[in-house]
C-alpha cells in the first residue's frame, strides 16, 4: 500500500506541485494532500484506506453523492455505445432541453467541456454581440482561468496571494475592470466612467470562490438597471450555483427576491455534468445566433457535448428534478451550518456561516463578510487549525478558507451529526 506521502513525492516528480489543479496541493493549509482511491455516497477513501465524509463533492458536481446507481448505469450504457463521435447526438438536445426548462432567462445554449471554456466563450460572445471590448468583473469572483478573467480572481489565486497571473499580457487585462463586490457606488462610478463601452458584467451571484458571499438585493437590482440602461450584457456565472443552490440556480433565488429579474446570459458547469467534463453557456436567441456557424463569433470543441458526459449530466438532472429534492438538501445543509455554529458558540469561538440549497460557507469571524477584503480579514490561522483537526477526524473540508462547501443527497442526518460532533472536539 502506498502512503499519501509517498504518492505525493512521486507525483511531484512528474506533475508540477504534484497536482493537476492548484488548490488540491494543500498549500494554504499545509500538510500532505490525500490521494483518493475510491468514493461511495458521502464518503471518500484515501490511499491509506482512511475514510472521510466528503464536503467538497469534486468542488460541486457530486450533488447526488458518489456512485449513484442511476448515474453509473447511464454512463456505462453510453460508454458501451461509443465514447465520442464528433457529430451531433439526440442526447445533446435532451440535455439542452432539460437545462433550458429550468432556466427561463435562456432560450438557447451551447455545450462545452469545462467552466473555464464556458466563461471564456460567453465573454467572447458578449464582446462580439455588443461590438465592445471592456468588461467588468468583481474582486474575489472566479470565472475560470481565461486571460481576460484572471485579474484579481479568487480561488487558488487568492490562496497563493497573487493579485493576477504571470503570462497574462497587460494589453489583455487592460480591458477588464475589477470592482469590489456588493459596492453600489463603485458600480455606478464604473458605468459613468465607461458609459456605453461595457460589453458585459460577469458575476458570481452567490460567490463561492471567496468562500460564500451573497450579492445583496439592492446591489443586484442596481446592476440589472445599469446593464439595461447601457446595453451591457449581465452574465451570471452559475458554474457553481447552477442546479446547486436551487433547481433554477441562483437566478431563481434572485427572481424570488426581485420580481421579473433575469440575467442576459448564463454560464453553467459542475452539477450539469454530474462529475464528467461538461459545461454550457446560453442566453436569448438573438445573442446566441451570433455564434458560428450562424454568426461571426467563433467557438468550437472536439469533445463538446460528449455522449458519455451528456448521459451523466442528464441522469443527474433527472434525479435532482424530483419533487422535494432541494428542500431536503437545503434542510440538511442548514442543519450542518447551524450545528457547526452552535458547537463554535459552546467553545466561545467567533464563527458564522450561511447556506443556500446544497452550498455552504463558514468563517472564523463575528459577522458574514460582504466582499473579498472582509473575507481576507477573517481568521486564517484558526481556519487552518480547524481544517486539520477535522481532517484527522475523517471530515474532508475544502483545504482553503476561500472555498465554499457542498452537501450531497447522500449525506444523512447521522453524517451531519457526526461531523458536528467532530467539530465540537476541534473547536475545544
Ligand atoms: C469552477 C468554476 C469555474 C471554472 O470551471 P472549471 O470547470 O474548473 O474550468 C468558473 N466559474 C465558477 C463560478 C466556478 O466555480
Amino acid at each position: 500500500m502506498s502512503t499519501n506521502q509517498a504518492l505525493f513525492e512521486r507525483a511531484q516528480r512528474v506533475i508540477p506541485g504534484g497536482v493537476n489543479s492548484p488548490v488540491r496541493a494543500f498549500r494554504a493549509v499545509g500538510g500532505t494532500p490525500r490521494f483518493i482511491t475510491r468514493a461511495q455516497g458521502a464518503y471518500l477513501w484515501d490511499a491509506e484506506e482512511k475514510r472521510y465524509t466528503d464536503y467538497i463533492g469534486s468542488w460541486g458536481p457530486m450533488i447526488l453523492g458518489h456512485g449513484h446507481p442511476a448515474v453509473l448505469d447511464a454512463v456505462q450504457r453510453a460508454a458501451a455505445e461509443g465514447l465520442s463521435f464528433g457529430a451531433p447526438t439526440e442526447r445533446e438536445i435532451e440535455l439542452a432541453e432539460a437545462i433550458l426548462a429550468q432556466v427561463p432567462s435562456m432560450e438557447q445554449l451551447r455545450l462545452v467541456s469545462s467552466g473555464t471554456e464556458a466563461g471564456m466563450s460567453a465573454l467572447r460572445l458578449a464582446r462580439g454581440a455588443t461590438g465592445r471590448s471592456k468588461i467588468v468583473k468583481f474582486e474575489g469572483c472566479y470565472h475560470g482561468h481565461a486571460d481576460a478573467l484572471l485579474v484579481k480572481a479568487g480561488s487558488g489565486l487568492a490562496t497563493f496571494g497573487h493579485p493576477t497571473s504571470a503570462g497574462v499580457p497587460p494589453e489583455v487585462a487592460q480591458h477588464t475592470i475589477v470592482l469590489p463586490y456588493n459596492d453600489v457606488a463603485a458600480l455606478e462610478a464604473a458605468f459613468d466612467a465607461h458609459s456605453r463601452q461595457l460589453a458585459c458584467v460577469m458575476i458570481e451571484p452567490i460567490a463561492g470562490n471567496m468562500n460564500f458571499v451573497r450579492a445583496g438585493v439592492p446591489f443586484m437590482k442596481r446592476l440589472r438597471e445599469l446593464c439595461s440602461r447601457d446595453g451591457t450584457l449581465l452574465v451570471f456565472d452559475e458554474v457553481m450555483t447552477g442546479f446547486r443552490v436551487a433547481l433554477g440556480g441562483a437566478q431563481a433565488v434572485y427572481r424570488g427576491l426581485i420580481p421579473g429579474f433575469q440575467p442576459d446570459m448564463s454560464v453553467f458547469g459542475k452539477v450539469i455534468g454530474g462529475g464528467m467534463p461538461l459545461a454550457a453557456f446560453g442566453g436569448k436567441k438573438d445573442v446566441m445566433s451570433q455564434l458560428a456557424p450562424l454568426g461571426p463569433v467563433y467557438q468550437a470543441g472536439t469533445l463538446s457535448g460528449n455522449p458519455v458526459a451528456t448521459a451523466c449530466g442528464l441522469a443527474t438532472l433527472r434525479e435532482i428534478a424530483r419533487p422535494d429534492f432541494f428542500e431536503a438538501l437545503a434542510q440538511r445543509t442548514r442543519a450542518l451550518v447551524q450545528g457547526l455554529s452552535a458547537a463554535a458558540r459552546e467553545a466561545d469561538v467567533p464563527f458564522c456561516g450561511d447556506s443556500e440549497g446544497g452550498m455552504f460557507g463558514f468563517f472564523f469571524a463575528r459577522a458574514l463578510p460582504q466582499d473579498y477584503g472582509a473575507v481576507m480579514a477573517t481568521d486564517k490561522e484558526r481556519f487552518n487549525r480547524f481544517f486539520h483537526a477535522m481532517l484527522d477526524r475523517g471530515v474532508y473540508l475544502a483545504p482553503a478558507l476561500y472555498e465554499a462547501g457542498f452537501v450531497s443527497a447522500a449525506h444523512t442526518e447521522a453524517d451531519i451529526d457526526a461531523t458536528v460532533a467532530s467539530a465540537r472536539e476541534a473547536f475545544a
